[in-house]
């Protein structure tokens, strides 16, 4: 793409956040939180936001239209990483209709009397699509990982928990997102990478605010005990499900505006990348459509234009 064509600045801006298939990722080697575009203020970000915005409300259109593709967005993050935040800044601009979001939480008992991505998979989107997920099936790698209770209580017949469990869900994984790739839902992985510091200080703001208080648990403060056993989590994770198909994004979490913009410029790449159209009628529909017309022209009550839009916007006769 030309550096001056639409949509080279966002190439740009994602290409360091991608985890290159088949990369061993040391997270805290390899991603720094607190990372920025040189240069760029909090100040001129607000009107950044605002054009991928509006970027992502004119190709949700387009996709809805075209009714061909969905995308899914899966978001993971630790706890105060900016899930929330992210999903409502970036997504609002587009058509609620168009647009749904699932948050998956400590699963139901029906759901684990089903496989473990049974319940992701009744929240993909249709075509024309984009759903969120807010959690994903990558807590199958990642608490339950790090809490192997969890998957004593996904009661897999004894054979199936053993040793290779986790090489086996990541294989699945990639099995999986590649036939929902291959069957038209494009899959966006997004995880909002948090420096430690920067959690204690949303756990203190949390604690701090009254009306901040509700989003604190104390299973919170215990999970950031846990913080070594999820950067090793993560890494592996980052390390194993990137594929050429369904890539990782790294987006520095430590600043919400720089993550906000990072994250609007991947799902807007991934609609640039779909390239919908809205559809084109065909000679007999287009025919068809004109003797519609003639009927509603002829139907012009005196003295009105035959058509009044036509006469008001100046669109050319077709
Ligand atoms: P908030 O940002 O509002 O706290 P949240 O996504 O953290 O939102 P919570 O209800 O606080 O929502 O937490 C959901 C919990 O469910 C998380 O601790 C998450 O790890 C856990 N969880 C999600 N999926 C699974 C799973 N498959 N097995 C076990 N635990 C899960
Ligand atoms: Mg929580």
């Amino acid at each position: 793409m030309a550096k001056d064509e639409p949509g080279a600045n966002i190439a740009e801006l994602i290409r360091p956040l991608r985890v290159k298939p088949g990369s061993r990722v040391n997270l805290a080697r390899d991603f720094d939180p607190a990372y920025k575009l040189a240069g760029l203020t909090k100040k001129e970000s607000a009107g950044l936001l605002r054009t991928g915005i509006a970027m992502l409300a004119d190709y949700q259109a387009r996709l809805a239209a075209q009714d061909t593709y969905g995308v899914l967005v899966c978001l993971q993050a630790l706890d105060a990483g900016g899930k929330d935040g992210t999903i409502r800044h970036v997504m609002s601009g587009v058509n609620p209709q168009g647009v749904q979001v699932s948050s998956f939480k400590v699963p139901s008992a029906e759901e684990l009397d089903h496989d473990y991505l049974w319940r992701y998979a009744r929240r993909l989107p249709a075509r024309g699509d984009i759903a969120i997920f807010n959690r994903s099936h990558y807590e199958e790698v990642l608490v339950v990982r790090v809490h192997p209770d969890n998957l004593d209580r996904e009661k897999l017949p004894p054979a199936c928990k053993g040793k290779g469990v986790w090489e086996r869900r990541y294989r699945e994984i990639n099995d999986w997102e590649r036939y929902l790739t291959d069957n038209g839902i494009k899959v966006v992985k997004l995880f909002l990478n948090l420096s430690r510091e920067e959690q204690r200080v949303r756990f203190l703001k949390r604690i701090d605010l009254p009306e901040k208080n509700w989003k604190f648990s104390a299973a919170d403060a215990r999970e950031r005990e846990r913080w070594d056993d999820y950067q090793v989590a993560f890494s592996q994770m980052l390390s194993a499900t990137s594929t050429a198909w369904a890539p990782w994004y790294v987006i520095p979490a430590d600043r919400k505006w720089f993550a906000r913009i990072c994250a609007a410029a991947v799902i807007a790449q991934t609609l640039i990348d779909i390239d919908p159209h809205y559809p084109q009628l065909g000679k007999e529909e287009r025919r068809q459509l004109l003797e519609v017309k003639a009927e509603l022209e002829a139907q012009a009550p005196k003295g009105a234009p035959a058509d009044p839009f036509a006469a008001r916007s100046r669109v050319s006769a077709p």
